[in-house]
C-alpha cells in the first residue's frame, strides 16, 4: 500500500476537469457523473484516476525508468469511467500499451476542447466574401462550429435549392 505512486488530490481534480468528467476511450466517452436521484445534495460518480505505467512495481505498464515523482505525475494519469479504468489493468495491462492511454488522453482533451468548450474554445472568424451558385446544397464556406461573422462580410448565393454563401452546420 504505502509502495504505491498515488497521484496527488490536486492533479485528480485537474485530470477530471480536463477530461470534463467524460471517460477518455474513445469508444466509450461515458459522463461519469450524475445527480443523486434521491438526494439533492448528493451525485454519483464513477471516474476514476488510472496509472498510465503502474504505481508499484508489480502492477501493469509499470516503468522502472520513471521516478517516483513522476509515477505520480498528471502526466502519467489518464482519466477513465470505473469500467475502462478496470479493463485496461487486465492481463497485467498487455492489451493497452502505455503509447495507446497516452494518445487515449491526448484527444480526448482534444476533442473535448473542440466539441465540448463552445464558449471557451477557439472561435473561428469569418470575414470576405462567400459565393455560392448551383443547383442542390451548395455552400460556399462550410463551418462547423462557432463562428463570428466579422462586420463587412458578404454571402451571396444564387441557385436551386439549399444554397448559401456560409453555412453554420
Ligand atoms: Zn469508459
Amino acid at each position: 500500500m504505502s509502495n504505491r505512486d498515488e497521484f496527488p488530490a490536486t492533479a485528480i481534480k485537474a485530470l477530471q476537469m480536463r477530461a470534463a468528467f467524460i471517460c477518455s476511450n474513445p469508444e466509450c466517452r461515458c459522463l461519469t457523473i450524475a445527480s443523486s436521484k434521491e438526494n439533492e445534495t448528493d451525485y454519483i460518480y464513477i471516474g476514476h484516476a488510472s496509472h498510465i505505467t503502474a504505481a508499484s512495481k508489480s502492477g501493469p505498464r509499470y516503468d522502472p525508468s520513471l521516478t517516483s515523482e513522476q509515477r505520480k505525475d498528471i502526466s502519467n494519469a489518464i482519466f477513465l469511467c470505473a469500467s475502462c479504468a478496470a479493463m485496461i489493468d487486465k492481463n497485467q495491462g498487455a492489451d493497452f500499451t502505455a503509447e495507446q492511454l497516452k494518445t487515449w488522453k491526448k484527444n480526448h482533451e482534444f476533442w473535448v476542447r473542440e466539441n465540448l468548450n463552445k464558449n471557451t474554445g477557439v472561435i473561428t472568424e469569418v470575414a470576405g466574401t462567400h459565393e455560392a451558385s448551383g443547383i442542390g446544397d451548395v455552400a460556399g464556406l462550410r463551418i462547423s462550429k462557432s463562428a463570428k461573422i466579422r462586420p463587412g462580410t458578404v454571402a451571396r448565393a444564387t441557385g436551386i435549392g439549399k444554397i448559401s454563401g456560409t453555412s453554420i452546420e
